[in-house]
């Protein structure tokens, strides 16, 4: 008995142990009256033929402001962790065991950079995808907003892409961003998402926002948002080259320089007074900014309590945090599920 018990145990590890199993998928192409699945599995491409009604086609784009939000969890720079954030969410009780929804009216902000370095982007994709449905069901929301790592895969920058997908690229025929164009299921859903959002006082974007970019401009977030969704790429053939993007250097620098809302590192960076952030909060109309991007140990608070990073480092694979804010307090939310409260220094 004790030996076939030794036996079963080793046989996974046999199998499984030095080749793992190499899944991916499922890219969902949208055809003229059909869907076409397609997975990867052990260097094979697995297609299968889906009803249009399998998945929503269209995908409308959320409002850019939220009132009244008796809980919020963001987050951000999850880059392909899906084990992490699994265990972070279910410890933090945002999701249950069986991975549901468990955060009721409750809002979850993701903001941004879930695409690059790490090999389970598509996982943690689809399941934010169901999670969105899940929580507008129950009243809550989930926010999925782009950074810089969404918009570099959308103009095919691949910098920073996990060997994994160049196979599973090369296996499909395809360049990389035509698994996520506007002919696939994840491309449009991506296409639809906002880039900056504010729920009760709180603005949360990926990089964070520069007195540069608001002198740009009136701010408006509704207009921000609708013209980072205009600027992605659409159909292949009309896609413009990074070069061509840039050529119009003012709308780059605005949108996708050093200063725009998802490359900023200023607030991380020592040189700005608390006054500067006051001013920053009062022109946006906001009394504090989350942002990601700029990595950290864990979830903090800058400026006293005016600005929070949420980058806790989860791109590392080894911990995360989520920032929880509740009834105008905030809170780490640590990988084991502790609360610990941000103080203002
Ligand atoms: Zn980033």
């Amino acid at each position: 008995m004790k030996k076939l018990i030794l036996l079963l145990l080793f046989i996974p590890v046999l199998s499984f142990g030095q080749d793992q199993t190499y899944f991916d998928g499922p890219y969902i192409f949208i055809e003229k009256n059909k869907l076409i699945e397609k997975k990867i599995i052990n260097g094979k491409v697995f297609s299968k033929i889906l009803r249009t009604s399998s998945y929503d086609t269209t995908y409308s784009p959320e409002k850019s402001t939220f009132n009244n939000i008796r809980k919020i969890a963001a987050l951000s720079d999850i880059h392909g962790q899906y084990d992490l954030v699994i265990e972070l969410f279910k410890n933090n009780k945002i999701i249950d065991e069986n991975l549901n929804w468990r955060f009721g009216k409750g809002h979850l902000v993701i903001t941004g950079d879930i695409f690059d370095r790490g090999d389970k982007v598509n996982e943690v994709l689809w399941f934010i995808y169901k999670l969105e449905a899940q929580a507008k069901n129950k009243g809550g929301r989930v926010h999925y907003l782009l950074g810089n790592h969404e918009y570099m895969i959308l103009y095919n920058d691949l910098r920073y892409l996990h060997e994994k997908y160049k196979t599973s690229s090369t296996l499909l025929n395809l360049e990389y961003d035509e698994l996520y164009s506007e002919k696939t299921i994840i491309g449009r859903w991506l296409r639809s998402k906002s880039t900056i959002v504010k729920i009760n006082n709180n603005i949360f974007t990926h990089g964070g926002i520069s007195e540069d970019f608001i002198s740009y401009g009136d701010f408006n977030l509704e207009k921000i948002n609708d013209t980072m969704r205009k600027s992605i790429p659409q159909l292949k053939k009309l896609r413009k080259s990074r070069n061509e993007v840039k050529s119009d250097s003012i709308f780059y620098n605005v949108y996708y320089g050093n200063k725009s809302l998802i490359w900023y590192r200023g607030y991380f960076k020592n040189n700005l007074t608390d006054t500067d952030i006051s001013k920053i909060l009062k022109l946006v109309d906001s009394d504090h900014i989350v942002v990601g991007h700029t990595s950290n140990e864990e979830v903090v608070q800058l400026y006293n309590n005016k600005i929070f990073g949420v980058d806790s480092s989860i791109k590392k694979g080894k911990y995360g945090e989520v920032l929880i804010i509740k009834n105008k307090r905030f809170f780490r939310g640590t990988l084991n599920g502790k609360s610990i409260e941000l103080v203002s220094k």
